[in-house]
């Protein structure tokens, strides 16, 4: 027996058999040095198989979009632009040229210079792109060898996946209802089939190191993705032990699908998802979500190579609109407007600024490129035809912003409006309140918006002045400290006397603690990634509403004292009052990997 420590990707508890898959990336390939006369025919050989490859994308593009999600389909058609990438064209054709190199060899030459600098991004996701290249030069290698499609296709039972990491061309063609778990070598918590585990539910465990050289094909492994453990051919004692992890878990999903279907008694409060384009909405509704609180527009341009274009952002959107008919007749999906810059980056972006999170950021990059913010409104406003949609502006610090921005919807609409496109003319639109200026002035905002959203990740950081993602800093990242509470207080209160709803949209929603914390101050929605919202919702509905206004009192009068660890404290033993099992909960269902 040996148990292998790696990175919690995806919660939930699995055994079954092993599918070990060795990928062909790693297969010897031909490598040999060209008689002059034969480099003619090699250039030809590598055009056929571009050609070949290019139909098979193609092929693929369309297979994923009808099976899947246009987003997810967004994938395969980067992987035609990489195919048809100018330089990497003319690098490969070089070296057959003039080194003489085969096909084959050239381009592996080739591929792994450009995968060596994605991998010396300082950007994880970027980092991450780099598989794409990899699938790329495998799928044109199986053309060149005449080599068979991956055997990931066969699975014909349940089992768990064990490989190095899987590219998204693997993922997408696994036949997801044999797939128990995952278990990776590499990966991270934006790799493809992190992100794919969240969204469909399935546990697993990346960065296991040399997963695939401790387990056979056929061995039996427990998969905890809850605490990112695997462990291979386990004594009888364990096994059991595991097994009980297993029922306790189900019994407990059980009781908060029970509070679920019980009249609520406690806080009444909205529970969202965020989600983003690229991940399947599917299993929202049986978390419960009540809608799409935040849509990280974003992603659409971090994924691609280009800009993605007006068209396919109208399919996009549309494909959330839609999809969130199925969380109920008033669920409608709340779409951020464009969150660049600061530690979101857009492939190519122009002059590099000494402190990007207090640049050219969301709101300002929009309204300093009208072109990119007006096609984007356009494609938002055309989803809104098709279902329930609202928009919000990302880091507005001032009044003059939002009205810029307005003023810009406004135009969009009558473009729309005279090309006779239809649109949803009472489209909401809200602000989101993550600058300390928007909190303070919350009163001002709350005039001219439809509603708040509170996203208490920036407003931490730019509250305490700590960077978000800094470790050096990381003990300043505060969300109960006074200064920031007394911000959400005061947004919650704006809202309150305009008559409009506030949200949390930051990863502050998915805390038990927090969230009671912000709904006692007068938050109405909290919006989070999905899977946790059956233990926030358990969690509010343990308190009764008098005693959350008693909390709240008690709160503000700690704010005039207390520091952030007593008032987190403070509210913790507030809790552990009325949810016995709260600790528990939180070690089944905390939060894993990040929700992006
Ligand atoms: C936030 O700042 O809390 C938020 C939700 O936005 P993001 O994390 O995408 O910056
Ligand atoms: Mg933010």
């Amino acid at each position: 027996m040996v148990t292998v420590a790696g990175t919690a990707t995806s919660r939930g508890f699995v055994s079954g058999p092993v599918f070990l898959y060795v990928g062909d990336r790693d297969a010897a390939l031909p490598e040999y040095r060209l008689p002059a006369e034969k480099v003619g025919a090699e250039l030809a050989r590598y055009r056929e198989a571009r050609a070949e490859t290019r139909r098979q994308l193609e092929g693929v593009v369309t297979d994923v979009a009808a099976r899947v999600t246009s987003t997810e389909a967004d994938i395969f058609k980067n992987h035609l632009v990489i195919l048809e990438d100018e330089v990497i064209i003319a690098s490969i054709e070089k070296l057959i040229r003039e080194e003489r190199l085969n096909v084959e060899a050239a381009m592996r030459r080739v591929v792994d210079g450009f995968r060596k600098s994605f991998e010396r991004m300082n950007d994880p996701y970027l980092r991450e792109r780099a598989r794409d290249l990899d699938d790329v030069e495998r799928r044109m290698l199986r053309v060149l060898t005449g080599r068979a499609e991956t055997a990931l296709s066969q699975i014909k039972s349940p089992v768990i996946v064990v490989a190095d990491d899987l590219t998204p061309s693997e993922t997408v063609s696994l036949p997801r209802r044999y797939i128990l778990g995952f278990a990776t070598n590499r990966g991270s918590a934006t790799s493809h089939v992190a992100l794919l585990a969240r969204a469909m539910g399935i546990p697993a465990v990346t960065g296991l190191g040399d997963i695939t050289s401790r387990v056979k094909a056929g061995d039996h492994v427990l998969l905890d993705g809850t605490n990112g453990a695997v462990t291979v051919n386990a004594d009888r004692e364990t096994r059991e032990q595991f097994a009980r992890l297993i029922w306790r878990e189900r019994e407990l999903m059980a009781a908060l699908e029970e509070s679920r279907q019980q009249p609520c008694q406690g806080m009444q409060v909205k529970l969202l998802a965020n989600v983003q384009p690229g991940i399947p909405f599917g299993s929202l509704a049986a978390f419960g979500a009540e809608g799409m609180g935040l849509y990280r527009s974003e992603y659409l341009w971090l994924g691609g190579t280009d800009e993605p274009t007006e068209n396919e952002q109208t399919i996009a959107y549309t494909e959330a609109v839609k999809a969130v008919a199925a969380l109920g007749p008033d669920a409608r999906v709340v779409f951020r407007a464009l969150d660049i810059g600061g530690d979101k980056m857009v492939r190519g972006a122009k002059a590099k600024e000494a402190n990007p999170f207090l640049g050219n950021r969301s709101i300002r990059f929009l309204l300093s490129r009208r072109d990119v913010f007006r096609a984007q409104l356009r494609a938002i406003l055309k989803a809104s035809a098709c279902g329930r949609a609202a928009l919000m502006y990302p880091m507005v610090a001032t009044i003059e912003e939002l009205r810029q921005a307005n003023a810009e919807l406004i135009r969009a609409m009558e473009q729309l409006r005279m090309a006779g496109i239809p649109f949803d003319d009472h489209l909401p639109v809200g602000c989101m309140i993550e600058i300390p200026s928007a909190a303070l002035n919350a009163d001002i905002f709350a005039k001219e918006v439809s509603f708040f959203s509170i996203g208490t990740n920036d407003l931490v950081q730019y509250t305490m002045a700590a960077d978000r993602g800094n470790e050096q800093v990381s003990y300043l990242y505060q969300p109960t400290n006074p200064a920031v509470i007394q911000l959400v207080d005061r947004t919650a209160q704006a809202a309150k006397r305009a008559g409009i709803p506030c949200a949390v949209c930051g990863e502050s929603a998915s805390d038990p603690i927090l969230s009671v914390l912000w709904a006692s101050l007068g938050v109405t929605e909290l919006s989070m990634s999905a899977s946790y919202i059956p233990v926030i919702r358990k969690t509010l509905r343990s308190v009764p509403p008098a005693d959350g206004e008693a909390l709240a009192g008690e709160v503000r009068a700690l704010c005039a004292t207390a520091g952030a660890a007593d008032i987190y404290a403070h509210v913790k033993a507030f809790m552990r009052a009325r949810v016995p099992d709260l600790e528990e909960l939180q070690s089944f269902f905390a939060p894993v990997g990040a929700d992006r």
